[in-house]
This record gives structure tokens, C-alpha cells and sequence, in this order.
């Protein structure tokens, strides 16, 4: 290929200079895409292909007008490029193309999605040369010039933030970047893409620097955040001005998130509860979905927020709760409320457009219409004592009313009540808002009434028929005449088209009038869109007002959301305390109830009852029962009313679950490597305040090793970490542990038996099961009844002797393992030197069976020559699969 020149030329040589891996270049009225980028797009967006020729050399070449490009732009950032925009600008030679803009997911501010869109960057202290040691985060959202910063004590904590704001991009500091383990896991579980920005951008000086030209060193002082943290925040910022997005100044604030001030919730936890969408990934069915009732998309974004960072002041949870309490029971109130919020537009998002002057005269007008929503929120909250009284007044009072209202009536009188959507071509200001244009406007007017009643008077002046008057492009302004008339015209008419039943004419003053509209119209758009501008600009000027107006908008509907699925489905006030206390009376799961008819059950743990093994047989209900607890906890640290009859809630630090690898395995998610390395992060980080729930955990692993683990895991939460604890498990020895443990109680799910079939009850009583319900599970699923009577007798034998024996057959003399209960130790005996069972009397069905294939006995030999206690349990994993598939060949 030869050295490309013209406009491919000019778009090599800017793709060159930009590290985006496409770029969009205008050209007249389209943006362009050549080369590999041209094909990349034609792939991702099903764009058609052309060919430029250049030079002799041909190019594949794409393009969207230019209108249509922000969908594209759109489509391509979601799926993880970097698309750099180049416009088009005049020179005095031609026309020249620059680089305007690099879009990327964090910075893309088109987002038709409700969710906050986090732009991270996180730093390691110890890399940057910082005085201060562990972890600085920073977080924006430039669609709504959101701006936090967080310190984390190590990468652990780095990491719970991040999964905590879940961004869609992240800047890893320099040491970060060569820290492959934090890298991996922030991979493993974040979709966000990570971008190497520039690492003099993270030096502490120049970030520091940044960070106070952005929000004022007094504001920056008054935060007193580690240095990390300033250097997180820098490189957020330099980038976004580095990217071009034009919106610095709608970052308003930067805000300080204490991870000390909200529960902790790692992201496996909140996958587990399903809090914004279900294993499966679903949107609906997840706890949010369920409980959502905003009106506003900022509203939802905050509810959102709420659920994903529960809150740990008292105070804070008591005063949502007033709101949430006086709101459910004024039912009438509520709903006027929410109508009213229903005229709400994301102010935020607009505060965001206008600082990057993308906001067009319909914005205007939805800040407008939005900022009229405060005061009627006010006056339906004044109106009603039981609202006047809590603090819903105070959050409607919080943002400056007066400076809102001068906004809204410069509003009122500037913009047209409904403007088009182009700003270049008038009629978007009002009349009386300023002399000259009105000027401009009246004289406008007066001449299209003119021409509107041209063709009249020239009917009525000249006695002719069939007369009109248009405009088009080619002929502009022009009198047009029925054939049978057209002889009749007056003698200044200058014919200038003929048509099949008419002719076109012009007059000296036709065409007079024409060169003014066009003056006027000219001046008219010119002039709006001047005035526009500067109105833009006051808008932009307010967006700290407007994200204080949005932001208490969003706190209104959050919390009548909140009272509105209370009242619906029968929610109460949890009392909340400090103390260790938990105690649910007919406490229902959020989300299930709303499909189910519901079992309600109750939860008691305290000082001395710490620690529940819960138990029952599989599909009774264990695991719903457990995510029924954290989830009215958590809801509880929201300031939400919970699904009981009663709650009295103990305020936690933080909730952990686990759900077994095998149960996760099912949907290939989870391996028991990370089973283990997620149970010793609950064992490292969980603390007395925290609860812990551990479902089927050590399953995933061969039984021995399973009980051991979960066993001793047991132990160690209960004598060392003391959290508040439920542990589902079918291992039925661990309910032996209650003997032992003080603060263990068992309680299980209740099963009826009655001639031979199971039925759940679905009710939790205190207690162990008395056995294990898995057999009449195998019976019901048609496990073959052979199959079926032998599991019974070794279940038998288990429960009387705790020892099993492995049945080989022929030759091969039976082994045996025994759990000892007592030393929670295990031993493989050989044939006889066991003094229990395997010799029960009685013929067995291994007796009468015929001897073992040559196959299935290898298979055998292998299991044995496995050291259990030797071998990692990741390996043991495996090879257990491999015996299987072997079995089954
Ligand atoms: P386990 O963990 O014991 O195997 P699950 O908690 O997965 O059982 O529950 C099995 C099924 O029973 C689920 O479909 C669940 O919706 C239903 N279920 C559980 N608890 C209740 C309850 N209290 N009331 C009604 N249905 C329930
Ligand atoms: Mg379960």
C-alpha cells in the first residue's frame, strides 16, 4: 500500500496521534471510518462498507451522518472501545479536522442508561512516592458531575470500594498496574475497562494541584484525605479534561466516602442476595426490581445507591425511617407526591449537558419544568402535619429555594414553552425577553404576515383567480397563477417558470421582501441562538443548584418508594439498636414472597445464641431462609421497613455470604479454590458486628474434607471472630457442635414424612433434623429402588456406627473410613482390623452382586491411593471428576 494522502491521509495521520482504537472523523455531513477501523465498525454495527480510492490504493470506508453519530458512539464505547471524534472546522485554506473528544465508558456522556456511569481510579499509597500508606480511590460520574474520593487500608478494602460503586471504568495507578493479583480480581468481577492513563497525572504535586484548582483549596483542606486519595482524584480529572468531555465544571463537589460509615457488602454478597439483578444476571427478580417504586430516574439511581451501600449510623437509619413512616400512612400525600415527581426530569444529568453545551432549548425547558416540582413538593409536604413534621421538610428545604426560583423565572420568561430541538434556528426564546430580538422578531412577523396576505390582495387588486404564495428553493419567494388567469397579470409581474397549469411571478417588491426575511431570519437564528447560549451558560452556571435541587428530588422519591412498597406489601418498622440482639418475628423473603405464598419464620439470635446450624433436607428451604435474614438486615440499614410481623434489629459493620462452590458450580460461576479463598476473606475480615451467612460451604469438596473445613470454620467464627453467624449445611454431624459450642444453636427447616413421600413445611424450629430427608429425595426423583434400599442401609449404618465401609466386591476386601465425631479426625482402615460394621450378618446386596469390572476396579485402586490429606483440595476436585467419568465409561 502506498502512502495514503487526501482525507485518508489526514485520517491515518490523527489515528496516529490518538491511543483510541478507532476514530471517527468528520467529513462534510458524515463522520468517516477508514481503514481497519472502517471494517471494526462495519462488524460491531452491521455499517455498510465502501471503498475510497486514493492514490491508486483502495480503502474500505464507513460512515454515519453526522446527526446519527452519538447512538454509534454509544454502541461502540458499551462494547469496550475508545473511540476518538475528530471534527471538521473552516480555515482560510479549506477545511482542517481535529480531534475533539476521546469517548470511553467512563467518559461518555450520551448514556441512556438511569444507572450512575463511575469513572475510578485507584492508587497504591506505597507507589507514588505518597507520605501516606494504603489505597486512595477516587469516583465521578460525569453525566451528573458526581465526585467522591475514599481511602481503603489495603488492597482488600481497595477492592470492597470498588465493587462497592462499581464502575465502568477504571485508572489503575502505576503500582497498581503491576499488581497482578489486584488486577485479576478486579478482571475476574468488574466488566469495567481498564485504561492506563498517564502516570505523571498520579503524581501527588500535580494531582494535588489539580484537585484544588477543581474545588477550591479550603474545600480540599476541609476533606482532610490521604494523599492516595488526592492522587486518585487528580487522575480522574485530567483525564476527563485529557478526554475532552467539556464538563469539569459540572463537578461541583468532591465528597468524601468513609467506608466506616456504611456496612460493608463484598460484591460476592451482593450477587448472592441477587440486591441489583439475580444469579442469572436478570434485571427483574433481583431485591432492587422488587422494591423499586421511583418515579425519577434519579430517584431509582438513588435507591440503587442505597441498597448497594447500607448505612451504619443510627441517627441516619432513624431519620429515612421517620420519612419512610410518615409517607406510608399518608397515603393521599403520597401519591399527589409522586405525580408531582413524575414531571421531574434528571437534573443532574441536564446540569451535566449544559456545562458541555450539549443541552438544546427543550433542556431548558425540562430544568424549568423540574425546578417548578420543588416548591409543589414543599407545599403537599407543608400541607400535612404528619409530613411537615419529619425530615422530609428539611431535605425539601436543603437546596437555596430563592436562587432555584430566580432560575426557574428567567426560565420562564427566556424560553419558549415548546422549542424545537435545533438551536440555530429561532423560536426558542420568548417574546419580551430581549429588545433587540424582539425587535427582530416584530419585523419578522411583519413580513410573513405580509406574504401571508399577498396572494388576497392580489386577487382583490388585479381581479385575479387561482392565485398563491410560496417559497422553495430554487425559485424562492414567488406569485403563482392558475393557467385560465395568467394572461390577465398586471404588467410588473416577471414571469420566471412556467408549469403544466400555471405560472410563476416575481415583483421588485417580492423580491425586496424576500431579501429582507432572509436578513431577518438570519439575524433572528443568529441572535436566539447568542442568547441561548448565554442562557445555557447561566444553567451551567447553577449546576451546583441543580444537583442540589436533583439530589433532593431523588431523596423524596427514594423514600416514598421505600413507604409505597411498605404499604403495599405490609411492611413494618424495624426498632433498630446497637446492641447484639436480632429477633424476627414472621420475618418473609422480599423478593420471594412476591411470588410465593410465603411461610413465614422467625430468627432469634443474641449474646448468648450467636451462631444458628441450620438444617434440613435439600429444597426445604434453608438457603431462603438465610438470604431472608440478611436481606431484612439490610434492608433495615437502608431505612427501609423489612417483610415481618415484628423486627428488633442489631445495627451490623457488615454482611458476608458464601454459598457453597457446588450450589454456585450448577452456573459454572464459582470453583472451590474460590469458595476457600472467599471463606478466608469472611474469616479475615469479619468482625463481632458482622453477620456472616454460610450456605452449604465445604461442599464443594470430598465429604471428609468438607466436614473438616466447615467444622473447623465453625469454630473459629464462633471462639475468634464471634460474628453473628447462620450456617446451612447437610452435613447433619455439625449439630453435634451445639453440644460443645456455647453459642451454637441448632435450628432446622421442618420436613413431614408420612408414608414414604416428604413434605415441606417450609416453618423453622429450634433443633437439629433428625435425619437426613436425601434418600426419599432420590426415591421421588425415580432413583431406581434397588439403588434406593441400599442407600437406606448405609444411611442406617452411618447414623449407628458413624463408619461406612466401600464395598469393592470380588477380591478385593472391603475398606473403611470412619469419622470419628469426637477428634473430627478420619482413618482408612483395611479390611478387617475394623472392629465395627461390615460384618453385620445377613447376606448383602454386595454379597449376591457379581464381581467388579477390571475397569471399575482401577477406578477403585485409584480412590484409594488418594491422600486426602495431602493432596489440595482444587486437585482433589478434579480427580474425583475424572473417577466419575471414568465410572460412567
Ligand atoms: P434449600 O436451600 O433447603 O435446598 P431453598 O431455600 O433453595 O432450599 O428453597 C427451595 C424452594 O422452596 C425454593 O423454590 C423456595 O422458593 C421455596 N421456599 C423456601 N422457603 C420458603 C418459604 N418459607 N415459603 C414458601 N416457599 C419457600
Ligand atoms: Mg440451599
Amino acid at each position: 500500500m502506498t502512502e495514503a494522502t487526501g482525507i485518508v491521509g489526514e485520517f491515518f495521520s490523527l489515528k496516529a496521534e490518538t491511543d483510541a482504537e478507532l476514530l471517527a472523523m468528520q467529513c462534510g455531513d458524515f463522520y468517516e471510518f477508514f481503514g481497519e477501523d472502517a471494517e471494526t465498525v462495519s462488524e460491531e454495527l452491521d455499517l455498510k462498507v465502501s471503498q475510497k480510492s486514493s492514490h491508486g490504493s483502495s480503502y474500505p470506508m464507513a460512515g454515519v451522518p453526522l446527526d446519527d453519530l452519538t447512538p454509534y458512539l454509544k454502541a461502540l464505547v458499551e462494547r469496550g472501545y475508545r473511540v476518538a471524534v475528530a471534527d471538521q472546522y473552516e480555515t482560510d485554506s479549506g477545511h482542517a479536522r481535529e480531534i475533539v473528544r476521546v469517548v470511553t465508558p467512563g467518559t461518555l456522556l450520551e448514556t441512556s442508561d438511569a444507572d450512575a456511569q463511575y469513572l475510578a481510579a485507584v492508587v497504591d499509597g506505597s507507589s507514588t512516592g505518597s507520605t501516606d500508606a494504603g489505597y486512595g480511590l477516587a469516583f465521578a460520574d460525569v453525566t451528573t458531575g458526581r465526585f467522591l474520593v475514599a481511602a481503603a487500608e489495603d488492597a482488600d478494602d481497595a477492592l470492597t470500594e470498588l465493587y462497592r460503586f462499581d464502575p465502568v471504568e477504571i485508572l489503575p495507578g502505576p503500582n497498581v498496574r503491576t499488581d497482578d493479583d489486584l488486577l485479576s480480581q478486579v478482571r475476574e468481577r468488574s466488566d469495567a475497562t481498564l485504561t492506563l492513563h498517564e502516570t505523571e497525572a498520579f503524581a501527588p504535586k500535580r494531582a494535588d494541584h489539580q484537585v484544588r484548582d477543581q474545588f477550591g483549596t479550603e474545600t480540599v483542606e476541609r476533606l482532610s484525605v490521604a494523599e492516595p486519595a488526592i492522587a486518585a482524584a487528580g487522575a480522574v480529572l485530567s483525564y476527563v479534561e485529557e478526554t475532552g468531555a467539556g464538563v469539569l465544571a459540572s463537578m461541583t463537589r468532591i465528597q468524601a466516602h468513609h467506608g466506616d460509615d456504611h456496612v460493608t457488602l463484598d460484591a460476592t454478597t451482593q450477587r448472592n442476595l441477587e440486591l441489583t439483578e439475580t444469579m442469572q444476571g436478570e434485571r427483574d427478580g433481583s431485591l432492587f426490581a422488587t422494591i423499586d417504586h421511583t418515579e425519577t430516574s434519579a430517584g431509582g439511581r438513588l435507591l440503587k445507591e442505597w441498597l448497594q451501600r447500607p448505612r451504619r449510623s443510627l441517627e441516619d437509619l432513624e431519620r429515612r425511617q421517620e420519612s419512610v413512616a410518615a409517607l406510608s400512612s399518608a397515603a393521599l400525600a403520597r401519591d399527589e407526591i409522586q405525580e408531582t415527581l413524575g414531571e421531574a426530569y434528571d437534573l443532574a444529568r441536564l446540569a451535566s449537558k449544559a456545562t458541555h453545551g450539549s443541552a438544546d432549548a427543550r433542556d431548558l425547558v425540562a430544568v424549568r419544568e423540574t425546578l417548578a416540582v420543588l416548591p409543589a413538593l414543599a407545599e403537599a409536604i407543608a400541607a400535612k402535619p404528619e409530613l411537615a413534621e419529619s425530615p422530609l421538610s428539611e431535605i425539601v428545604d436543603r437546596p437555596d429555594r430563592e436562587a432555584a426560583r430566580d432560575l426557574r423565572e428567567t426560565l420562564e420568561d427566556a424560553v419558549a414553552d415548546d422549542p424545537p430541538s435545533t438551536v440555530t434556528q429561532g423560536e426558542l426564546l420568548q417574546r419580551g425577553y430581549d429588545d433587540d430580538l424582539d425587535e427582530v422578531i416584530e419585523r419578522h412577523e411583519a413580513i410573513k404576515e405580509w406574504l401571508d396576505t399577498l396572494a388576497d390582495r392580489e386577487k382583490r387588486q388585479y381581479g385575479l383567480s387561482h392565485v398563491t404564495v410560496d417559497r422553495n428553493k430554487t425559485d424562492g419567494y414567488y406569485i403563482q397563477v392558475g393557467k385560465s388567469a395568467a394572461d390577465g397579470v398586471p404588467d410588473h409581474y416577471e414571469q420566471i417558470k412556467t408549469l403544466k397549469n400555471s405560472k410563476r411571478f416575481t415583483t421588485d417588491e417580492l423580491e425586496e421582501k424576500e431579501r429582507e426575511i432572509l436578513r431577518l431570519e438570519e439575524r433572528r437564528g443568529d441572535l436566539e441562538y447568542e442568547l441561548f447560549e448565554e442562557l445555557r451558560d447561566e444553567v451551567a452556571a447553577n449546576a451546583e443548584l441543580l444537583q442540589d435541587v436533583g439530589r433532593a428530588l431523588a431523596t423524596v422519591d427514594a423514600l416514598a418508594s421505600l413507604a409505597t412498597h411498605a404499604a403495599e406489601n405490609r411492611w413494618v418498622q424495624p426498632a433498630l439498636h446497637r446492641g447484639d440482639r436480632l429477633e424476627i418475628e414472621q420475618g418473609r423473603h422480599p423478593v420471594v414472597e412476591q411470588t410465593t405464598e410465603f411461610v413465614p419464620n422467625d430468627v432469634r439470635l443474641d449474646e448468648d445464641r450467636g451462631f444458628l446450624v441450620v438444617t434440613g433436607p435439600n429444597m426445604s428451604g434453608k438457603s431462603t431462609y438465610m438470604r431472608q435474614v440478611a436481606c431484612i438486615v439490610l434492608l433495615a440499614q437502608v431505612g427501609s421497613f423489612v417483610p415481618a410481623k415484628d423486627a428488633e434489629i442489631g445495627l451490623v459493620d457488615g454482611i458476608f455470604t458464601r454459598v457453597g462452590a457446588l450450589d454456585e458450580l450448577a452456573q459454572g460461576r464459582s470453583t472451590f479454590m474460590v469458595e476457600m479463598s472467599e471463606l478466608s476473606n469472611i474469616l479475615h475480615t469479619a468482625t463481632e458486628e458482622s453477620l456472616v451467612i454460610l450456605d452449604e460451604v465445604g461442599r464443594g469438596t470430598a465429604t471428609y474434607d468438607g466436614i473438616s473445613i466447615a467444622w473447623a470454620a465453625t469454630e473459629y467464627l464462633h471462639n475468634e471472630v464471634r460474628a453473628k453467624t447462620l450456617f446451612a449445611t447437610h452435613y447433619h454431624e455439625l449439630t453435634s457442635l451445639a453440644e460443645n459450642l456455647p453459642r451454637v444453636a441448632n435450628v432446622h427447616v421442618a420436613a413431614d414424612e408420612r408414608d414414604g413421600d416428604v413434605t415441606f413445611l417450609r416453618t423453622v424450629r429450634d433443633g437439629p433434623t433428625d435425619r437426613s430427608y436425601g434418600i426419599h429425595v432420590a426415591d421421588l426423583a425415580g432413583v431406581p429402588d434397588p439403588v434406593v434400599d441400599r442407600s437406606r442401609d448405609v444411611l442406617e449404618r452411618l447414623r449407628e456406627e458413624k463408619a461406612i465401609e466401600a464395598k469393592g466386591g470380588g477380591s478385593s476386601e472391603p475398606v473403611q473410613a470412619v469419622f470419628d465425631l469426637g477428634s473430627g479426625t478420619m482413618q482408612t482402615s483395611e479390611q478387617g482390623q475394623s472392629q465395627t460394621a461390615s460384618t453385620d450378618g445377613g447376606p448383602t446386596e454386595a454379597d449376591d452382586a457379581p464381581a467388579v469390572d477390571p475397569e471399575t476396579e482401577a477406578v477403585l485402586e485409584d480412590l484409594e491411593s488418594i491422600d486426602v490429606n495431602t493432596t489440595p483440595p482444587i486437585e482433589l476436585v478434579s480427580k474425583v471428576q475424572e473417577l466419575q467419568e471414568r465410572l460412567e465409561d
